[in-house]
């Protein structure tokens, strides 16, 4: 069965089509400007040179109609018909406390996403507007919604419960929900695999080092605990977040730069980070290249983010008593030899050694550990799109 998984931002979606049997990919792409000028899809097929097509997209319905176009093309498509799409995986990134696993996209689910919107008012309302736009454009198909919070349903109340009133989660729903829960899911099950191990005798620690960056504590296949809470903002240093700040910091800085708090919310969300300590970049290579070249605040941005996930991986080492291995994934995570370097520096107390031979490698799965690590080290290329199309084949499959 083919399987075509889609994942809607505001103006923009990423799409991938997978034959389940094999489990590999056929073709993916994705549409940017969405509803702008300048619209533009990119469509790429294994082993072919990638296509683009500009063409006016002026809402989400028209871009997954050219998306369709392009996987049944008869020169870079994969499929003779949409016929042979077996069924839609939806990326939806809040699904509340109401869903702990992927399920069937039907209409009460669909409401019960609507419900999260508050929740999540930057990405639910892009990915039920694609959802909308498939069910409309492919009705026989069937849908399936992959829901980035629920992997860290399992946590326990202890871990999830914010020591404020407890009527603001009674009433609200304020309490933390954590997410990439995908990409956590997915890295933890390798691992096991490739510790020869059940996921239910596994404990792991998961770090999802990209532009948004979290790290999750899973003991025996289940979320124990994670650093995003209510929102992605809290937790690691991350690109333009400045995850755990003292919230007193909101109103202080509210009053001395005369900002609304909305306002201060923005900037924590978008200037801040190493971006904002660094004041050269969010991305880590821009500010690697800076450090080297004697940029002092572009290195103090990378031991302040070094030192908040080493921070983190001591407290889950704590939390689980031990962990089997440290996993290294996302676009930093993957490709970051020195930021690997630097987080598991002066961690062998804990049984943490890395070999820094083998921490030179980018991008594919492979053991960065020393031998006698008792903990292993392991880097594993994330990969939510074949998460979200595995559990779409298997509910459709049922
Ligand atoms: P992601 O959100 O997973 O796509 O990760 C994006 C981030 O990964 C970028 O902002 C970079 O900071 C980081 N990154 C990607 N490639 C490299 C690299 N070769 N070296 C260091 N950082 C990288």
């Amino acid at each position: 069965m083919k399987i075509l998984v889609i994942n809607c931002g505001s103006s923009s979606l990423k799409y991938q089509v997978l034959e389940m049997e094999t489990e590999t990919l056929l073709c993916k792409g994705f549409v940017e400007r969405i509803g702008l000028d300048g619209s533009v899809l990119k469509h790429e097929k294994a082993d072919m040179e990638p296509v683009v097509l500009q063409a006016p997209m002026n809402d989400h319905k028209e871009a997954i109609a050219h998306v369709m176009d392009a996987v049944v093309d008869p020169e870079h498509g994969v499929a003779s018909s949409m016929k042979e799409i077996g069924a839609v995986g939806h990326r939806v990134v809040h699904a509340g406390e109401k869903y702990a696993w992927s399920v069937l996209l039907t209409d009460d689910v669909i409401h019960a996403l609507e419900d999260c919107v508050s929740l999540a008012p930057l990405h639910n309302p892009p990915n039920l507007l694609g959802i909308a736009a498939c069910r409309e454009l492919m009705p026989t198909t069937p849908m399936v919604g992959v829901f980035d919070t629920a992997f860290h349903q399992s946590m326990p109340e202890e871990y999830y419960i914010y020591a404020i009133p407890y009527e603001y989660y009674t009433k609200y729903g304020v309490r933390r929900y954590g997410f990439h829960g995908t990409s956590h899911r997915y890295v933890s099950e390798r691992a096991a695999a490739m510790l020869g191990k059940e996921i239910a005798d596994t404990k792991v620690i998961t770090c999802h080092l990209g532009n948004g960056a979290s790290i999750t504590a899973i003991d025996g296949g289940k979320v124990l605990d994670t650093s995003m809470g209510f929102t992605p903002l809290e937790g690691l240093v991350m690109g333009t977040r400045c995850g755990d700040i003292d919230p007193a910091i909101i109103d202080f800085i509210s009053q001395k730069e005369d900002l609304t708090i909305r306002e201060v919310n923005d900037i924590l969300n978008k200037k801040s980070g190493v971006l904002g300590i660094s004041g050269v970049s969010s991305d880590f290579r821009d500010i690697e290249a800076a450090a080297a070249k004697g940029n002092a605040r572009a290195a103090l941005a990378l031991k302040v983010y070094a030192n908040k996930v080493k921070f983190y991986i001591g407290g889950y080492m704590a939390e689980l008593n031990g962990a089997d291995a440290i996993v290294f994934t996302a676009g930093l995570g993957e490709n970051g030899v020195l930021m690997r370097n630097m987080i598991c520096k002066d961690l062998t107390n804990l049984g943490i050694l890395l070999s820094p031979e083998r921490n030179e490698i980018r991008g594919r799965e492979a053991v960065l550990s020393a031998d006698d690590s008792p903990v292993s080290i392991l880097l594993i290329p994330t990969n939510e799109e074949l998460m979200i199309a595995k559990d779409t084949y298997k509910i459709v499959s049922e």
